[in-house]
């Protein structure tokens, strides 16, 4: 990790690194920053139930060419150089109800990224769902239709939520970005930061007793940190700055190129339905 992401990580997270009086002139080394890291650790069992074999064959389509259609999903160890401040809503969206912000939503120009939308996506569901899916950022399908997740990776994710007895009606389905980035690269800080606030009137809004973050792109942002979604599945988590249980799965477009993972975010899904049994 750059020393600079190093420093602001720390600053985010509000961990102070004391240093003796004498020692000032010395630089720090990584094992020291390192110690004060908050340790989630990796779990990578695989599961072995007999509905595994059911989940795994979710995802029946083959058509490769939808794959170009989707956001460029970040493998889980790729290491994002992500930015991790956390600026506070601009104002006036905090404020919002709920049409007021479908509004200020759809008529957005406060990135680059309005110029080259089709639609925004606001998201799709239940406005009092229990459970908010959130994800990176809409893809060509979804800047089309103006709804999150509706290519090949909404079919998988709709399936995922369906092996839990869920519907995209009963969920709500937001992204980080509500316009989509153009040739579905990785949302910017800029973008993040100028939509951010958007996110965190809808959370408020919904009140969601749990958050299932998917993608790395999404957790990075939602937890304000660079650890992979290896390392940070099937541990419960919270939303910065909210009293909100999140827990992350790796991203369906990822899935889709990768279904030897689908074992393991089914153990995700599970221990999603289990903590919303608690
Ligand atoms: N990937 C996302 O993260 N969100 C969408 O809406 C579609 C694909």
């Amino acid at each position: 990790m750059r020393e600079e992401t190093r420093k602001q990580y720390l600053d985010t997270m509000g961990i102070q690194v004391y240093r003796l009086r004498e020692a000032v002139d010395e630089p720090i080394s990584p094992e020291q920053v390192d110690a004060v890291r908050v340790d989630t650790m990796p779990v990578d069992a695989a599961p072995a139930d007999n509905d595994l074999m059911a989940y795994m064959a979710l995802d029946q389509l083959q058509d490769e060419d939808q794959l170009e259609s989707m956001p460029e999903t970040t493998a889980e160890d790729e290491v994002l150089e992500f930015p991790l401040k956390d600026k506070p809503s601009k104002p006036g969206v905090e404020s919002l109800d709920w049409e007021g912000l479908q509004q200020q939503i759809a008529n957005c120009e406060r990135c680059e990224l309005c110029k080259t939308r089709m639609n925004t996506v606001f998201g799709v569901g239940n406005p009092d769902a229990d459970v908010m899916v959130i994800g990176e950022a809409p893809g060509a399908d979804e800047d089309a239709k103006g709804e999150p997740f509706v290519g090949r990776a909404g079919q998988l994710l709709d399936n995922m939520l369906k092996a839990i007895g869920l519907d995209r009606q009963q969920v709500f389905i937001a992204n980080l970005l509500k316009c989509r980035p153009p040739n579905n690269r990785n949302p910017s800080f800029e973008e993040v930061t100028a939509c951010e606030s958007y996110l965190n009137r809808q959370i408020d809004l919904i009140q969601p007793k749990i958050i299932l973050s998917v993608g790395g792109v999404s957790a990075k942002n939602l937890l304000k940190t660079e650890e992979s979604v290896g390392r940070l599945r099937l541990q419960q988590h919270q939303l910065i700055h909210r009293n909100i249980p999140v827990l992350v799965t790796y991203h369906p477009a990822y899935l889709l190129r990768k279904p030897s993972e689908k074992a393991k975010s089914w153990e995700d899904l599970k221990k999603l339905k289990q903590v919303m049994s608690q």
